[in-house]
């Protein structure tokens, strides 16, 4: 019989793009791409963010005050 494990499992926050498990920090996604409404990792988030419109970043950019 195996021990049970006494970690507790950390949640499972996985990036929707490359499925990594590894990323300290996601963040959610809504865009007029693909992963619209995702949970992404910093880079696919970047990525994501680059496929958008000039008009859709500024409304990104409201968040960034
Ligand atoms: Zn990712």
């Amino acid at each position: 019989m195996p021990k049970p494990s006494t970690q507790i499992k950390r949640l499972a926050f996985i990036c929707a793009k490359c499925f990594t498990e590894k990323a300290d920090k996601l963040a959610w996604f809504v865009g007029s791409t693909l992963f619209n409404e995702s949970l992404l990792c910093r880079t696919c988030w970047q990525g994501q963010f680059n496929r958008l419109t000039e008009k859709e970043r500024k409304e990104w950019s409201f968040y960034d005050n």
